[in-house]
């Protein structure tokens, strides 16, 4: 009787606005909170003391935008692991090398703000490349071993321009946690190492890549692909799933494992591969058998657009690292 009453007091209420339902729904798409945008280092940093003083735990995901639901599958873990959470849209030129996709990289902020509005994010940090690398600027970091081989053979100041930013969002951010995407199983290690080694405190998370139906891992790249690409590009995921079920039927030898995925990648004429390894997941050092576990890499071309994927092969009933 009560809930009747109330029906029609709003009926009355609002002659000639939308009905009732109708706004309903669209109020619950869209969270009321904004996202908060920064682009200044210095409004990062005011806006973080404020924060911190508040004793929230703060967790940052970096992105260079153009946002997937790989991107999201991190944004998700960072709300559950922390109280404010910052996502850093800013596509890095440094790690980017003089003929490489820098100009044509895809970028739609406003749609990135959209996603990252219903995720509940907290503070969008998305400052351009002079307030990053202002005049005069002359320090970078350099992580040497693990990215001797793989990317970073083939993209020589690639880890270098990572390093640098992400070292410089952990300062000007200073998050307890960070969290980065398997899917960049190459980058992880070199992030892993360098908190490490500079005793940073930031606990580094990786996460799981997220994939497409047909297996493709999500990637702002693959805007790129043509129809034709975007199909023969599925390989890359069939061959790591080749190697990994060649591991399961008991095959430990790290070339025959490659070389399965190898083979598939070459019945794609538009495909080249740049690496298959398999490697320790730590070190990143290849082995040349699997004991217990390791990571297959693989890199290829294909047209003008670079794919990378991996795969972890763990030998079943084996205990602890090999
Ligand atoms: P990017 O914008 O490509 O620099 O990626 C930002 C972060 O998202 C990195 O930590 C990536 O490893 C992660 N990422 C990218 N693609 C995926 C994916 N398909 N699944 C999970 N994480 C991803």
């Amino acid at each position: 009787m009560v809930a009747k009453k109330r029906g029609n007091q709003a009926k009355k209420a609002s002659p000639g606005k939308k009905p009732a339902k109708t706004r309903k729904k669209s109020a619950s798409k869209v969270p009321s909170r904004p996202v908060k945008q920064i682009r200044k280092v210095r409004e990062m940093k005011k806006y973080l003391k404020e924060v911190r003083s508040r004793r929230r735990k703060v967790v940052l995901v970096p992105t260079m935008g153009y946002l997937h639901e790989g991107h999201l599958s991190l944004v998700r873990e960072a709300r559950r692991l922390g109280s404010v959470v910052v996502v850093s849209l800013f596509v890095n030129p440094v790690q980017f090398g003089p003929n490489e996709d820098l100009d044509r990289y895809p970028r739609d902020i406003r749609r990135d703000l959209r996603k990252l509005r219903r995720e509940g994010v907290d503070v969008v940090f998305c400052p351009d490349a002079a307030e990053m690398y202002p005049e005069r600027y002359q320090t970078y970091v350099d992580v040497t071993e693990v990215t001797r081989d793989y990317c970073g053979a083939s993209r020589p100041s690639h880890f270098r321009g990572v390093a640098t930013v992400v070292t410089k969002l952990f300062t000007i951010i200073q998050p307890d946690v960070a969290i980065f995407g398997e899917k960049d199983f190459q980058q992880l290690v070199v992030i892993r190492r360098m908190a490490q080694d500079l005793a940073l405190d930031v606990l580094v998370v990786g996460m799981p890549t997220v994939r497409e139906e047909d297996g493709l891992a999500m990637s702002s790249r693959n805007a790129y692909l043509s129809p034709a690409q975007r199909q023969q590009a599925t390989t890359i995921y069939r061959g790591l799933r080749k190697a990994k079920q060649l591991l399961d039927s008991g095959e430990r030898d790290a070339a025959e494992l490659a070389a399965i995925a190898v083979d598939l990648l070459r019945e794609e004429h538009d495909l080249v591969i740049d690496y298959v390894a398999v490697c320790d997941p730590e070190t990143l050092e290849r082995i040349p058998e699997v004991e217990k576990e390791a990571v297959l890499l693989v890199a290829v071309k294909v047209g003008d657009t670079r794919l990378i994927d991996n795969i972890r092969l763990e030998v079943k009933g084996a205990r602890g690292r090999r």
